[in-house]
């Protein structure tokens, strides 16, 4: 709804997450779970967060840290296909996990769901936020590419 709202420029943000999170409450679901969940609770009081992306946290209505959008051919194909599709746009949003997903543990939650960059989330990979932001600063390091 944050995101829906700074996408498209929606107003009444707040009214709108205040009602979502009474309708939520007021919802009958398994004892275990409990609504609004932390995550909610706590966008709720930081609704700018949401509209971030969560690795490079420039504004999802942006492009991926704000950087100019880059101009992408075809993706290479062998000759025997007859068909070429075009890669992705960066900036284009994709569900992304704070934390990786692993194998018999549910955390496909809200919790761990946000929205983000596609290039950002192609980034982390199977990598936590965590994990992609000191492989990046490696790279940056061997680069040269410090700045501050
Ligand atoms: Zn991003």
């Amino acid at each position: 709804m944050s995101v829906v709202a700074a996408l498209y420029g929606a107003s009444e943000r707040q009214q709108i997450a205040e009602r979502m999170a009474e309708i939520l409450a007021a919802h009958e679901v398994d004892p275990v779970v409990s609504l609004p969940s932390r995550e909610l609770e706590r966008l709720l009081r930081d609704p700018q967060e949401i509209v971030l992306c969560p690795l490079c946290k420039a504004p999802l209505a942006s492009t991926v840290a704000n950087l100019p959008e880059r101009e992408r051919g075809t993706v290479l194909q062998p000759e025997w296909r007859s068909s070429k599709r075009e890669e992705g746009v960066g900036s284009s949003i994709q569900i992304t996990h704070l934390k990786p997903l692993v194998e018999s543990v549910i955390i496909h939650t809200a919790e761990n769901v946000r929205y983000g960059h596609r290039w950002c989330n192609v980034s982390m990979s199977d990598h936590s936020i965590e994990e992609t932001l000191d492989f990046m600063e490696h790279v940056v390091r061997v680069h040269g590419r410090c700045k501050g």
